[in-house]
């Protein structure tokens, strides 16, 4: 992990250094030797945005003309912080690489007494095929290896005490930094955390790559407007052919597939019921971006343009259209009666492995398509149809393609018509708070009890509520339900003194500002003690609002309630986080639990993650327990409550109070199965 942490480094100080490297202005105005142009375009990247902790623009000969050191800029003759040998190395290691692409490379070396990550790239003009590398200035970058830039790192990676130090330390581990020819300039030293080694293994790559999107992401905020600016003016200036292309697969982009069904040949088509479209998502692809990283998942997208061009007809027209999405345009007689077959290829030729970086992938792909109705339906109105089509076929998920029909365009209008029917019902007051007990994992005793929402509606029938949460989400809905359960719930537990409840938060809720203020007004209303109350939460939200998260986290923590991460392994990149907010409990989601009884790497995996819980000082939960021998594994694996079918599914209050598992014999007798593990 800390290696992936200084490839993230690494990678952004590249990005950055070709980006202020491959510039024709920057390339004209150094020709020029406009010194004022250069401190307030290069210098500013290292004054103002603090990106940088080091610059140096050097001549094609002789010492350095500008420089740049922790937002200062250093004058005159000083202006080579850098020795003449150090920029002769640093343009000797980008001089051997071809010219035709503007690359910057990076090494480690010493600056006066810093350590320092330096990148070197030549300033070149827009298009640098052709021009000779003696006569380029270059851009040489740096980040200063101190103490916060190496406490940073750490905390990222769980680690409190790495630190840079001039030997290797016993009973640690090390990363060697190594300068221009190999000698050591110091090592990276910590104390290797012990839990589930073997879950970190799995989750390292992820983890890095989210590492170097992130910090990508935060270097291109800490541009300067002016970068931007130029960025946007160069765009612009680029030729029309471009503007059509995609330009990592080189397919017809989405502009140029809207250009193409404006062809006449088209519409004609299209009017003879002689046009059909094919619509293709890759299913889950953010999930291969988070695992392989965004490179990776760009040369998976190219693999896949590629297979798709090689099997399609000679007259279709293939084009990318979103980022995981492809349209294939196809015109002629049979066209009705060849989409199919067409579409089925499709899907078999993506379901093939994928070599991407070294490991074996397989992906799936939804395909929904739509056929023109003679002289019926517009160009656009066959592509939205195919779209349709698509997300019918995503939630089927049979690996079919899938035809149009106009019954598809019906959904929309279902969860119009759940969304109303939950409005009324809650209105009503007829939507009720199921409980599933959560046991001791040593004992089987009942501990506590999730509270799950419940709806059995009088037209619609009973629902899951994986079903209407999400509608409720997107219609803004779930901030009355969610206070209806919360209500529910305090009002039981009043009843109920001896009772612990968790209930699930939804993210939308987290975004309500109210939302601390609403909970604790039902609190006094109730008169319940808020450590009777755990709330669930799920990753989604600590990764995309990871600030609001952790302010909300922290008030309603401060106000009494537990926090739980929910469905924890799902979404891949919340370690780092979870040392950051203040979770008290982690549920193991259930796709971990299914399998362990079978399959050795599904047992693994759960052990690593209880162990991981376990080390964070959290209390861990196995969720989904489904059989006796599940429950033996969950607690040899060290999971401190258990919760399933197998003890008991949610249910009414009234059933909750009688409940007793059977064949489970709660006061501890020594027969139970679990003691006898
Ligand atoms: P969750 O919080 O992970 O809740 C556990 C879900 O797993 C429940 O589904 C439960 O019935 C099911 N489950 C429990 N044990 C087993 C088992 O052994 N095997 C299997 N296959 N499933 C098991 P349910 O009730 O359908 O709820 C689905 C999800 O809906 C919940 O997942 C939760 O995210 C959400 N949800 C439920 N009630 C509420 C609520 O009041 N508010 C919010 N925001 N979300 C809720
Ligand atoms: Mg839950
Ligand atoms: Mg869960």
């Amino acid at each position: 992990m800390i290696q992936g942490g200084l490839e993230a480094i690494d990678n952004t100080l590249r990005l950055v250094t070709v980006d202020y490297s491959w510039w024709q202005d920057a390339y004209d105005n150094i020709k020029e030797d406009n010194a004022d142009w250069v401190r307030s375009n290069i210098g500013s990247g290292v004054v103002d945005s603090s990106a940088l902790d080091l610059a140096v623009v050097a001549p094609p000969s002789g010492p350095a003309k500008y420089g740049w050191i922790k937002g200062q800029e250093v004058e005159g003759p000083q202006a080579d912080l850098l020795t003449p040998e150090q920029i002769l190395r640093m343009r000797k290691l980008i001089d051997n690489t071809p010219t035709d692409e503007v690359v910057a490379l990076t090494q480690f070396d010493m600056v006066g007494n810093h350590l320092v990550l330096l990148a070197a790239a030549h300033i070149t003009s827009d298009d640098p095929s052709g021009l000779e590398f003696d006569t380029l200035a270059t851009n040489i970058f740096g980040f200063i290896f101190d103490e916060e830039r190496i406490s940073k790192l750490g905390e990222t990676f769980l680690t409190d005490d790495l630190k840079l130090s001039s030997v290797i330390e016993p009973d640690k581990e090390h990363i060697a930094l190594r300068g221009p020819v190999g000698e050591v300039l110091g090592y990276l030293v910590w104390t290797a955390p012990a839990p589930g080694a073997e879950l970190l293994q799995k989750t390292l790559l992820p983890l890095s790559a989210a590492l170097i999107s992130f910090a990508a992401i935060g270097f291109l905020v800490a541009y300067g407007a002016n970068k931007f600016a130029e960025e946007l003016g160069r765009k612009e200036a680029e030729s029309y052919e471009n503007a059509r292309t995609d330009s990592m697969t080189l397919l017809p982009n989405r502009f140029h597939f809207v250009e193409a069904l404006g062809r006449r040949s088209v519409r004609t088509a299209n009017e003879k019921g002689e046009m059909g479209v094919i619509f293709l998502d890759v299913d889950g692809f953010k999930n291969v971006n988070d695992t392989i990283g965004h490179a990776g998942g760009d040369d998976l997208i190219c693999q896949v343009a590629q297979r798709l061009e090689a099997i399609i007809p000679d007259k279709a027209f293939l084009a990318r259209v979103g980022g995981d999405e492809f349209n294939i345009l196809l015109t002629g007689k049979e066209i009705a009666s060849e989409v199919n077959a067409i579409a089925q290829k499709c899907i078999e030729e993506i379901q093939k492995d994928f070599r991407v970086k070294g490991r074996i992938f397989r992906v799936s792909v939804s395909v929904g398509y739509a056929i023109a109705e003679e002289g019926q339906t517009s160009c656009e109105e066959v592509v939205r149809r195919a779209d349709v089509a698509m997300y019918q076929a995503k939630g089927q998920k049979t690996g079919e393609p899938v035809a149009y029909d106009k019954e598809y365009e019906s959904n929309l209008f279902k969860n119009k018509q759940i969304d109303d029917a939950l409005r009324a019902a809650l209105n009503a007051g007829e939507v009720e708070v199921y409980y599933q007990p959560i046991v001791n994992a040593q004992s089987g005793k009942m501990e506590m009890v999730e509270a799950l929402v419940h709806w059995d509606s009088k037209n619609l029938g009973s629902m899951s509520p994986a079903e209407f949460i999400p509608i409720a989400e997107e219609s803004g809905l779930i901030g009355a339900l969610g206070t209806y359960v919360f209500r529910k719930v305090c009002e039981d537990l009043v009843k109920n003194p001896e009772m612990l409840a968790s209930i699930n938060m939804s993210p939308v809720q987290l975004l309500d500002p109210l939302l601390v203020e609403n909970l604790l007004s039902i609190i006094e209303q109730t008169g319940v003690d808020t450590a009777r109350i755990e709330l669930e939460l799920t990753e989604g939200i600590v990764v995309s609002h990871p600030a609001l998260a952790r302010e909300k986290l922290t008030a309603l923590k401060g106000a009494g309630f537990s926090i739980v991460l929910d469905d924890f392994g799902t979404g891949f990149s919340s370690i780092g986080y979870l040392r950051q907010l203040p979770f008290d409990k982690l549920k193991i989601d259930r796709s971990f639990i299914s399998g362990v009884e079978t399959n050795v790497e599904a047992l693994n995996l759960m052990k690593s993650i209880a162990s991981l819980g376990r080390a964070l000082d959290l209390t861990v939960v196995a969720e989904g327990v489904e059989t006796a021998e599940q429950a033996n594994l969950a607690h040899l694996a060290g999971c401190n409550q258990i919760q399933g079918f197998y003890f008991s599914g949610p249910m009414a209050i009234a059933d909750l109070l009688k409940w007793q598992h059977p064949g489970f014999d709660k006061s501890g007798n020594p027969e139970s199965h679990l003691l006898r593990a």
